[in-house]
């Protein structure tokens, strides 16, 4: 009864299009647990004003699920959200949703060879689990002194407060990353004062997101090839840009476009000083707009650099060491990415988390395995993450080798599958070979993509087409299976 061949955790892009990969292969006994009341992860939590992809719609959807109907090329929130509720209905997904309901453990019963999971709704078991809540879920809030005693508004931007009148406020907004970028230039006309604590200057590069026209969109929904042809010109185009960062010297040529872009933008050469970044391009996430710039230089906004030395219970006290009164502080300050709260929670073979076991340096094999944790796989693990194109391709490519793996533990009639540590080992030392000299460790800046021992644990170092060639079969050599175990599956307790 409450006992699941597969418990996939988190509903968001991952998780759905795993979901949808196993009724494709006629797997019925999984349960996914969703702990909010509604389902597209990031998409969902992401409310705020201007949010939108910086990934051409047409590469961020599913390959076997094209949209011919977004609005621009460039998706805005509630479209993206509306694919993922439609591909969850369209393929069957809903009634395996268990909305509310928050994976707080997971332990690996080695007697049992199943895991025993407490979720906040109760108990079950699974024989496999995919942890598929994704680096970019749980908010980072920054530890400045004194932020308990702000007698104001706070939120974050991916806990957006809708109901909280900004016109006529004056406002502190800390980080000038992602999602900052869009935000801003939505509530600047609104506010009475804004002031933006940027500790990194970003590099912005122009956009090019424009609407799509009704005859394009007519072509794709009456000729859907049209649609993949773009799909694949627009992977081939952005494949490219990791050269840059591979070799960050060919970078300089983007770096002056986004100098110019800054030059045109900004005539104040004071401003465009604080805003001029002072690390390679690419070291941090490269940022797409034209609205930015144009946000900061009006009247109402200052630029802070520096980050928040203190918070008082009506001001903002920046490291120049100058009080700012505000009612509201907007944190556009990032995710828990390197150390995800769910490592926490899952306890392997001898007992141990999986935080204790990476240290703060999260590392699987291929993204997806852990040694020591048998029948455990992630979706947008370890070293998966992509500075220059759509982690839906990434994504499929695990969906594949996860889905190998489960025929593999069919066809062996085995219980367990566990990655053997030294190909772990083997698969890691590669990627830090392919790290070596890229601009994320040499580019001069401090980012989530690089873990707090310095090691790159989120990005995929390279092009992705290779990634989707190394797990295209599964490759069962790389992992112990354990034989069935006799008896029937003991029920949750
Ligand atoms: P982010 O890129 O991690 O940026 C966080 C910002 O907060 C940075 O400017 C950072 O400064 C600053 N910050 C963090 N802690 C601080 C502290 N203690 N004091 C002062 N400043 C602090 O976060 P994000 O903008 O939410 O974006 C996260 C990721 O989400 C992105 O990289 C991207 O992958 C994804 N995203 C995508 C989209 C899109 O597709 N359109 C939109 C939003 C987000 P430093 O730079 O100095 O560290």
């Amino acid at each position: 009864m409450n006992h699941h061949r597969i418990v996939i955790v988190g509903a968001g892009f991952s998780g759905l299009g795993m979901a949808i990969r196993l009724r494709q292969e006629g797997e019925l006994d999984f349960a996914v647990l969703e702990r909010a009341s509604d389902l597209g992860g990031t998409w969902r939590d992401n409310t705020y004003p201007g949010c939108r992809c910086d990934v051409p719609s047409h590469l961020y959807s599913f390959s076997f699920a094209p949209n011919p109907n977004w609005s621009s090329t460039f998706s805005p929130q509630p479209e993206i959200l509306d694919y993922l509720r439609d591909c969850a209905e369209r393929y069957g997904v809903m009634p395996h949703i268990r909305f509310d309901c928050e994976l707080n453990s997971a332990d690996w019963d080695d007697d049992a060879q199943l895991w025993r999971i407490v979720t906040s709704q109760g108990e079950l078991t699974a024989d496999v689990v995919i942890a598929a809540q994704g680096p970019l879920s749980d908010p980072s809030y920054p530890d400045v002194p004194g932020l308990e005693s702000f007698e104001g508004k706070t939120f974050h931007s991916a806990r957006w407060d809708h109901e909280h009148e900004l016109a006529g406020k004056r406002v502190a907004v800390i980080g000038t990353g992602a999602s900052a970028i869009q935000f801003v230039p939505e509530i600047q006309p609104k506010v009475e004062q804004l002031h933006v604590f940027q500790r990194t200057a970003p590099w912005v590069v122009p956009h090019r997101n424009r609407p799509l026209k009704r005859w394009e969109r007519a072509v794709y929904r009456v000729f859907p090839p049209a649609q993949l042809a773009m799909r694949a010109g627009i992977y081939w185009a952005r494949e490219t840009f990791v050269l840059q960062f591979r070799r960050p010297k060919l970078g300089r040529f983007v770096e002056k476009i986004a100098l110019r872009h800054l030059h045109d933008q900004v005539e104040d050469p004071a401003l465009r000083e604080k805003l001029r970044p002072r690390y390679a391009m690419g070291c941090k996430r490269i940022l797409p707009t034209d609205e930015w710039y144009p946000a900061l230089v009006k009247p109402n906004v200052e630029v802070v650099t520096g980050a928040v030395g203190e918070v008082c219970p009506h001001s903002v006290v920046g490291e120049d060491g100058v009080e700012r009164e505000v009612d509201t502080i907007i944190f556009g300050t990032g995710f828990h990415v390197t150390d995800i709260p769910i490592a926490d929670r899952i306890r392997g073979r001898d007992g141990q988390a999986l935080s204790e076991t990476w240290g703060g340096s999260p590392a699987a094999y291929k993204g997806s395995a852990v040694a020591g944790y048998p029948n455990l796989f992630f979706l947008v693990g370890p070293n998966t993450g992509l500075g220059h194109n759509s982690i839906v391709f990434m994504i499929e490519a695990q969906i594949e080798y996860l889905t190998g793996a489960l025929h593999a533990l069919n066809r062996n009639g085995a219980r367990t599958l566990e990655v053997r540590p030294e190909v772990q080992s083997a698969y890691n030392l590669d990627i830090d070979r392919m790290t070596e000299g890229t601009v994320w460790v040499s580019g001069g800046c401090k980012s989530w993509y690089i873990d707090a021992n310095g090691h790159n644990s989120t990005l995929w170092p390279t092009f992705t087409w290779p990634f989707r060639q190394r797990l295209r079969e599964f490759d069962e050599a790389a992992y112990a299976l354990g034989a069935a175990a006799p008896g029937p599956v003991p029920a949750a307790a």
